[in-house]
């Protein structure tokens, strides 16, 4: 019978033990760890992220403040605004609300965002430790997708991982996640040999066809069917594409359920670990800060 990964549970048991740390943390002496969300413009999908970020942050005890500017904030605002917040101690976690307006540099500006304070670990010094093996940050969706695998007891060591999709928030890291030696999980949920598929690729379904663990983050309505999926295989789906009123991913699940041996639903697969990764960072940051030994790892 296909394994169903609920991800909606799991985020909540991380996001209970991330409760329990940030009180010991306290009851330890440590400062309150503090998010700050910076939201540029009126997006409504980004005002409704930015407000679940906040309340998530407040469920387990953390500090949570978002800077709400307008529309025409320029880049040199908001670069004199991160100077301001990178350099306040109260400030643990900071994350820049993406997308920015289009006339701002978002490259700069993120950019901008202090290697220790940055939670989505979108530096370049963040990801450069990452690509190495030695993350100080673990971007918060790709470590949501290890937690998930790890907390079912599903291993990636020498088996084929395909991910379909190379974008620099998911597809990317995971990628190199997975190829690692072992980046904190053990080795055996390291060690794959990993393939990684975007629009350019030829043949899609038969390199989709030979993965033990299918990976999704392409943003094309359930552009994966049961024809491109190995009997057996995990299937981890990133996606979250609205279909009319319905919220759907990128793999077919009803068709894709049947063949797979494992799969994560949208809603409640990897979305809820997104934000409870972020918490985890904003409590690691926070440590990090804390003992301030720059390059120690957090993860
Ligand atoms: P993205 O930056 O748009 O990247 C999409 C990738 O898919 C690109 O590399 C693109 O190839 C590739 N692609 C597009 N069409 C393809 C096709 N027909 N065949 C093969 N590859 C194709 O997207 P993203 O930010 O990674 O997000 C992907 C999806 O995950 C979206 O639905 C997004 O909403 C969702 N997401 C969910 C979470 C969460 O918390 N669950 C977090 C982040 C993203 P090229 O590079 O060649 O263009």
């Amino acid at each position: 019978m296909t394994q169903i990964l609920d991800g909606k549970t799991t985020a909540e048991s991380i996001r209970s033990e991330i409760a329990a740390q940030v009180s010991h943390w306290q009851q330890a002496g440590g400062p309150q760890p503090a998010l700050v969300a910076v939201l540029v413009g009126d997006d409504p999908a980004s005002q409704v992220y930015v407000r679940n970020k906040e309340r998530a942050c407040k469920s387990v005890g953390m500090g949570s403040q978002v800077i709400r500017l307008p529309g025409t904030t320029t880049t040199q605002e908001l670069l004199e605004l991160l100077l301001h917040l990178n350099a306040d101690p109260q400030v643990h976690g900071i994350l820049v609300q993406l997308p920015l307006p289009a006339h701002v540099d978002s490259q700069r500006v993120l950019d901008s965002v202090s290697v220790l304070k940055d939670v989505d670990a979108f530096a370049p010094e963040n990801v450069g430790l990452l690509v190495q093996g030695r993350p100080r940050f673990l971007p918060c969706t790709p470590h949501g997708i290890m937690q998930i695998l790890a907390r079912h007891h599903h291993t990636v060591s020498g088996k084929h991982v395909v991910v379909v999709g190379r974008s620099d928030i998911v597809g990317k890291p995971i990628a190199n996640m997975l190829v690692q030696k072992d980046i904190g999980f053990g080795p055996e949920l390291a060690n794959a040999t990993v393939t990684i598929c975007h629009s350019r690729s030829l043949d899609l379904p038969s390199i989709t066809r030979s993965a033990d663990v299918l990976i999704a983050a392409v943003g094309q309505a359930e552009l994966v069917r049961a024809d491109m999926v190995k009997p057996g295989a995990v299937v981890i789906d990133v996606g979250i594409n609205r279909d009319g009123d319905r919220l759907v991913g990128d793999v077919d699940f009803e068709s894709v359920r049947n063949v797979a041996g494992a799969i994560t639903p949208v809603p409640g697969g990897i979305g809820p670990l997104t934000i409870a990764m972020l918490l985890h960072n904003t409590l690691a940051a926070c440590k990090l800060q804390d003992a301030n030994v720059p390059l120690k790892s957090a993860v």
